[in-house]
C-alpha cells in the first residue's frame, strides 16, 4: 500500500503534465472550430443580407419606374382626352352643318403643335369620311369607316374617350395609339368620330431614357392585356397579349399595384416586376428588372467573399494543424518521458537479482509510512532477516549457487507475506527487510514463523550449516506510533539489535526488540 502510494504521488505529477497538454490540445481544437464556425456564420449572414438588399433595392427601383411610366402615360392621354372633349363639345354645340372647316383646321393644327406626343387630330363624318384634320390637305377619298374605333363608336352610345390598340397610320405610316370619342347630333344620332393619335415612338423614346440593363423591361398595355408599347421595342410584340401572364392573371385582379417575380411570357426572362393600373384609364404599366441583373453583382461579391473566406479558413486550418501537431508531439513525448521515468524509477528501486525492492525503495517508503501510521494511530512492524552461515554456503557451492539460493529465499519470503501492503526488500548481501504497516508484534511473528515453516518444507540443502539446510535469523521491531515518537533510524536500529541477539542465541530464530522471543526449535 505504501509502495503504491509513493508511485502515485510522482505518477500523478507526470500525468497532470500530460493531462495539461491534452487539455490544451482540446482547447485549441475547440477554439479553432469555434473561430472557423464564427467566420462561416458571420460571412453567411452577410451574404444573405446582401442578397436581401439587392432584392429590396430592385423592388424600390421597379416601383419607382412603374410610377414614373404610369404618370407619363396618364399625362399623355389626359391631354388628348381634354382636348378632344372640348373639341367635341364645340362641334356638337355649333352644329355640324355650320362647321367652319378652315378655322377648325387651324385650331387642330395649333393644339397638335402644343402637344409633342400627338401624331394627329382628326374629325370623321358619320360615313367615315375625313372632315377636318390638323394636316393641311386631306387625301382624296380618305375613309376610316373600317377602323376598329369607328365601328365601336358607331355602335356604342357612350361618350367616354376610348383607347384603341396600336395601328399603323394611313397618313404617315407611323405606329400610333388611337384615342377616340363619339360625336352626336343634337338628337343623339351618330355624327362621326373625333380622333387624337399618339405616336408609339413618344413612349419608346421616353422608355429608352431610363437607365436599366438590356434585359430589363417596360411595358404599357391595355387592361385586357394587349401590349401597346414595350421596351425593348420590337414592333412585332405590339398587339400581343399579356392576358395569360402571371401578373394579369394572379395579381392585377386583386391589387391595382404591386411587386411580383414572374417569368415574362414575351421573352421567357425571369424578372422582378412592379405593375400598376392607371387610375383614370384602362391601362397597365409594368416595369421589370431581370433576375440576373439583380443577382449578378451580388453573386460576383459573394464569390469573392466566399473565396476570401475559404482562403482564411484554409490558412486557419493550416495554422491550427501546425499548432495541434506540435501539441500532439508534445503529448507523445511527455507520455514517453513519463513511461521512461516510471521504468527508470522502478529499475532504481528494484533489486536485479531477486526482483524484490531494494534498499532505496525501503528508504523512500519508510519515513512516509511512519508519518501515515502516526496520523492514523497504527503500529508498523519492521523485520530484519539475515541468512545463517551464508559465507560458508558460497564457499561450498560457489557464488552462482549462492545467488540462486538468494533468489529462492526471496520467492519464499514473498509467499510468506499476507497483505498487498507488506513490502519485502533485499537490504543488501544476504540481508532482507520486511515492512508491514498496521501490524503488531504477534502479527509480525506469524509472518516470520510462516517463512520458517516454508523453509522447512522447501529445504535448501546447506552442508556448511550445523542444521544441514539454509536458515535465517530475524529481529522484529514494532513501532507503536500511537505512543512512541519513534523514527525510521531508531526502528531500524532496534530491528538490527534484535537480529544480532537472534544470531548470538544460536541462529535459526527470531527476537523481538526490547523483549526476546525464542524461536521455534527445529
Ligand atoms: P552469519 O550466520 O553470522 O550471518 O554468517 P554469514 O556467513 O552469513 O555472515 P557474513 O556476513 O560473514 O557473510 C555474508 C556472506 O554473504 C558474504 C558473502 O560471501 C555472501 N554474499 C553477500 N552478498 C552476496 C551475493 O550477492 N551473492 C552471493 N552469492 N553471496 C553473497
Ligand atoms: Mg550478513
Ligand atoms: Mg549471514
Amino acid at each position: 500500500m505504501c509502495a503504491a502510494r509513493q508511485q502515485d504521488d510522482e505518477g500523478h505529477l507526470a500525468v497532470t503534465s500530460e493531462g495539461r497538454a491534452v487539455g490544451l490540445f482540446r482547447l485549441v481544437l475547440a477554439f479553432m472550430v469555434v473561430v472557423m464556425l464564427a467566420f462561416v456564420v458571420v460571412e453567411g449572414w452577410r451574404i444573405w443580407r446582401d442578397y436581401r438588399h439587392a432584392f429590396s433595392n430592385a423592388e424600390n427601383m421597379v416601383t419607382n419606374l412603374a410610377r414614373a411610366t404610369a404618370q407619363h402615360a396618364e399625362d399623355a392621354i389626359r391631354q388628348v382626352d381634354v382636348v378632344t372633349a372640348s373639341l367635341a363639345e364645340r362641334l356638337e354645340g355649333d352644329g355640324f352643318e355650320h362647321m367652319d372647316r378652315p378655322r377648325l383646321h387651324a385650331l387642330l393644327a395649333q393644339q397638335k403643335a402644343l402637344m409633342p406626343q400627338l401624331h394627329g387630330l382628326f374629325v370623321y363624318g358619320p360615313d367615315g369620311n375625313w372632315l377636318v384634320t390638323d394636316q393641311a390637305a386631306i387625301p382624296p377619298n380618305a375613309n376610316n369607316a373600317d377602323r376598329d374605333y369607328f365601328v365601336y363608336h358607331r355602335t356604342h352610345a357612350d361618350h367616354q374617350v376610348r383607347i384603341g390598340s396600336v395601328v399603323r397610320s394611313r397618313s404617315t405610316g407611323d405606329l400610333i395609339i388611337p384615342i377616340s370619342r363619339r360625336l352626336e347630333y343634337g338628337d343623339g344620332r351618330f355624327a362621326g368620330v373625333l380622333l387624337g393619335t399618339i405616336k408609339v415612338d413618344w413612349f419608346v423614346r421616353y422608355y429608352g431614357d431610363f437607365k436599366i440593363d438590356e434585359r430589363g423591361a417596360l411595358v404599357l398595355a391595355k387592361r385586357d392585356g394587349t401590349i401597346l408599347v414595350r421596351r425593348p421595342f420590337v414592333s412585332r410584340m405590339v398587339g400581343r397579349t399579356l392576358a395569360n401572364s402571371d401578373i394579369f392573371r394572379n395579381h392585377l385582379p386583386y391589387a391595382s399595384e404591386g411587386v411580383a417575380e414572374a417569368v415574362a411570357v414575351v421573352d421567357g426572362t425571369p424578372r422582378l416586376y412592379a405593375y400598376r393600373a392607371l387610375s383614370s384609364y384602362p391601362l397597365v404599366v409594368e416595369a421589370g428588372l431581370s433576375r440576373e441583373s439583380i443577382v449578378a453583382p451580388w453573386r460576383h461579391d459573394a464569390i469573392k467573399s466566399v473565396a476570401a473566406l475559404l482562403l482564411l479558413l484554409v490558412g486557419l486550418a493550416a495554422f491550427g494543424g501546425v499548432v495541434l501537431r506540435q501539441l500532439r508531439e508534445r503529448i507523445v513525448i511527455e507520455r514517453a518521458l513519463h513511461q521512461a521515468h516510471q521504468t527508470l524509477r522502478s529499475l532504481a528501486l528494484t533489486d536485479s537479482l531477486t526482483g524484490l525492492g531494494n534498499r532505496r525503495r525501503l528508504d523512500a517508503v519508510l519515513a512516509p509510512e511512519l508519518r501515515r501510521a502516526r496520523r492514523q494511530g497504527h503500529s508498523v512492524a519492521l523485520v530484519m532477516l539475515d541468512l545463517d552461515y551464508f559465507k560458508a554456503y558460497n564457499d561450498r557451492y560457489g557464488h552462482l549457487a549462492g545467488d540462486q539460493c538468494l533468489q529462492r529465499f526471496a520467492e519464499l519470503l514473498q509467499q510468506a507475506l499476507r497483505r498487498p501492503a507488506d513490502l519485502a526488500v533485499r537490504y543488501g548481501g544476504e540481508e532482507f527487510t520486511l515492512l508491514m504497516p498496521d501490524t503488531d508484534g504477534p502479527g509480525a511473528e506469524l509472518v516470520v514463523q510462516a517463512l520458517q515453516q516454508l523453509l522447512r518444507r522447501h529445504v535448501i540443502e546447506h552442508g556448511g550449516s550445523p542444521l544441514g539446510r539454509v536458515s535465517f535469523s530475524a529481529g522484529i521491531a514494532i513501532g507503536d506510533l500511537a505512543r512512541d515518537t519513534i523514527t525510521a533510524e531508531r526502528l531500524m536500529a532496534a530491528a538490527d539489535g534484535a537480529l544480532y541477539q537472534a544470531k548470538r542465541q544460536g541462529r535459526d530464530r527470531y527476537c523481538l526488540a526490547d523483549s526476546v522471543a525464542a524461536g521455534v526449535d527445529p
